[in-house]
């Protein structure tokens, strides 16, 4: 990180000078909404199931009542988290509107509306009680944030001592398989995009991104930075997905 904080930071989707990147990520995920599942398995082959899986289990013997899914999107983590750890309530905040209605609909279907509640609220200045949650989780969301530390620090408030903290990110694998990372997320993902008439921009955006997202010990310092201890850090399939697991 430099004095002016990290470079992802000032990544943004449309490089419009009078909005900053909240407004911007929040207007791209809601013009993405629609598609944003059906490309993300197609993208990812199907194995960011698998990821949000492996992240959920980590949960398991902690057994947490009250989980708060940050960035939760169309709500695929707060989903799985429900079913797999059968906690008494999720909330599941982001900053999307059209995200959340869609994932509002995923949830009745899947006859969850009493466990999980979806609202609209920005983590950066997170509407809840200091020491309320058992667990906080936050998939591919932290590269969005305006203030990464901000965002960690707001999340480490709202967690109750002894709760955990789950991410998974997006990162870059090892340096073998980076030529190939590099031409499938700089010029395959925008071209399927393109052909599924998606916002291309979008898919741009998320490779650069994923390039400037804190990784590994840059990232353990930031979580420890924030108050958090007990880091534990892991890299799904090849380093393609990074996960981090840290205590309150
Ligand atoms: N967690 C979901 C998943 O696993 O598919 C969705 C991830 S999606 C890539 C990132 C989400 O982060 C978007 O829905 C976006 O609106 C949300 N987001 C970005 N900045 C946010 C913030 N400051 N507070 C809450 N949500 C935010």
């Amino acid at each position: 990180m430099s004095d002016k904080g990290y470079k992802v930071e000032k990544v943004l989707p449309y490089k419009k000078k009078k909005e900053g990147k909240e407004e911007q990520v929040k207007e791209m995920f809601n013009s993405i909404s629609t598609h944003y599942d059906a490309m993300n398995r197609a993208m990812t082959m199907g194995i960011d199931v698998t990821w949000r899986r492996r992240a959920i289990k980590s949960l398991r013997k902690y057994k947490p009542k009250l989980i708060l899914d940050v960035a939760t999107g169309t709500a695929d983590f707060a989903i799985e988290a429900s079913q797999r750890l059968r906690p008494l309530k999720i909330i599941g905040i982001d900053i999307s509107e059209k995200m959340i209605e869609n994932g509002r609909i995923k949830v009745a279907k899947q006859g969850l509306s009493n466990v999980i509640e979806l609202k609209k609220d920005n983590c950066l200045q997170c509407s809840y009680d200091e020491a309320l949650f058992d667990a906080v989780t936050v998939a591919f969301g932290l590269r969005n944030f305006e203030n990464l530390e901000k965002g960690i620090k707001e999340m480490y408030r709202v967690l109750k001592p002894g709760g955990n903290l789950v991410i998974l990110e997006l990162s870059e694998p090892s340096f073998l398989f980076l030529p190939f990372y590099r031409i499938y997320t700089k010029l395959i993902i925008p071209f399927m995009a393109c052909s599924l008439r998606q916002d291309v921009k979008a898919y741009q955006y998320l490779p650069t991104t994923i390039q400037y997202f804190p990784k590994g010990k840059e990232m353990i310092a930031l979580l420890q930075k924030c108050g958090f201890k007990e880091v534990k850090y892991r890299r799904f399939t090849f380093g393609v997905c990074s996960f981090y697991r840290a205590l309150k």
